[in-house]
């Protein structure tokens, strides 16, 4: 089999004026996604995603890193991985067995869009073989824990939102602390502590702050928040300060959790030598695809670091989510959004099996996804920013 053609497709999902919501991050208007197309000789098509600007992204997966995997075997996924990260390179240094990156592509867009192929060459993988992807990575179970993601409502009306995903189902709910009406101690106390009012005693309740934090306020968020058995803080502070980010771990019981903005085993190489966390959550579109995040779960399993992968976009990230999430053996838990995103949960013939607090394997080969008809027409790229402040 060989690869013959990529093709990259983007899609924009506007977001109605009366769901959108205000966070840290400004107002949502609309949410991105670029699909990803690898096309084979034998009729076979594997499907990725990536995150990132469409028209930039589309720009570097069909200009640049296309012409690393044209004429190429899709089994040979680890040299297809390391020829998109070293580039011109990649011969000497899968030789030598030492990486050789070429520089724009150790992070940042460029490594986005290496994480959308490799999903892409991984889902045809299994595709070739018959098997869904959970099974061609290695299976290590059948279903994984689930979490609701969500938690933005103001105040006291934390408690209703929170507990409405309690009453779903969900054993874990995660909450937002930092928001746009203004940041206080005593606020963040109040939604937590309304939020667990919601839950009631045995949900498991984590907390993000979205990396916004200075590292004294994190430190006392901590010690505030302690009374109501919080399973997670989660970025607490920059990932660019780890030293901080150790700091607060340092100072508290909770587990510490970060990762979503990492690339590469080498940014959690870095928070790991600094001690920063205890969770590991890297998104498969972000870090380095299946790949990659096969190196992630096996360096952060020898340190006794268990993996949450982050999963927040389109359908395709989901699902190569999910596959991650029932291979990794030190995954214990995965992420459900409960914002509004159609093109999660709107972009497949088939829907999620989504049941008692826990999310099931599809049986299908590959993802086990496939794109409604009307998709690529429905979810039309849209230029422009997806959040006004
Ligand atoms: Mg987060």
């Amino acid at each position: 089999m060989k690869i013959t053609r990529v093709r990259a497709v983007g899609l924009s999902d506007p977001v109605p004026f009366e769901r959108r919501h205000r966070t840290d991050l400004g107002t949502k208007v609309k949410s991105d996604a670029t699909l990803i197309f690898v096309e084979t000789d034998t009729g076979l098509c594997g499907m990725g995603a990536c995150l990132g600007t469409p028209p930039v992204i589309a720009a570097i997966v069909e200009h640049e890193l296309a012409f690393e995997l044209i004429g190429e075997d899709p089994f040979f996924s680890e040299r297809l991985f390391e020829k998109m990260y070293n580039g011109s390179r990649s011969q000497p240094a899968l030789e030598r067995g030492v990486a050789q990156a070429e520089t724009s592509r150790r992070s940042g867009m460029v490594m986005e869009a290496i994480s959308g192929l490799d999903i892409a060459i991984w889902d045809l993988k299994a595709k070739a073989l018959g098997i869904p992807l959970y099974q061609a990575i290695g299976a290590a179970r059948q279903s994984v824990r689930a979490y609701a993601s969500g938690g933005w409502a103001p105040g006291a009306e934390a408690e209703a939102e929170m507990g409405g995903y309690a009453a779903k189902g969900f054993s874990a709910v995660k909450m937002r602390v930092v928001g746009r009406e203004g940041f206080s101690i005593d606020h963040c106390v109040q939604r937590v502590e309304a939020a667990r009012r919601g839950i009631g005693p045995s949900v498991e309740l984590m907390v993000d702050a979205h990396a916004s934090l200075e590292t004294p306020v994190a430190i006392e968020i901590a010690r505030a928040l302690t009374p109501f058995r919080i399973a997670w803080f989660e970025e607490p502070v920059s990932p660019d300060n780890p030293w901080g980010m150790a700091e607060v771990r340092r100072s508290t019981s909770i587990p510490i959790a970060s990762g979503e903005r990492e690339f590469s085993r080498f940014g959690f190489r870095n928070l790991l030598e600094h001690r920063a966390i205890d969770i590991a959550q890297p998104d498969v579109a972000r870090a380095g695809g299946i790949t990659e995040i096969r190196r992630i779960s096996a360096l952060t399993s020898a340190f006794d670091i268990r993996l949450a992968p982050h999963a927040w976009g389109c359908g395709v990230l989901f699902a190569a989510s999910l596959h991650v999430a029932l291979s990794a053996v030190n995954c214990h838990i995965l992420e459900v959004s409960q914002g509004y995103m159609p093109m999660m949960n709107e972009l497949f013939n088939e829907p999620y099996d989504i049941r008692n607090g826990r999310v099931f394997a599809p049986d299908a080969p590959g993802l086990g996804f496939t794109l409604r008809a009307d998709a690529l027409e429905r979810f039309q790229y849209v230029d422009g920013p997806e959040y006004t402040f």
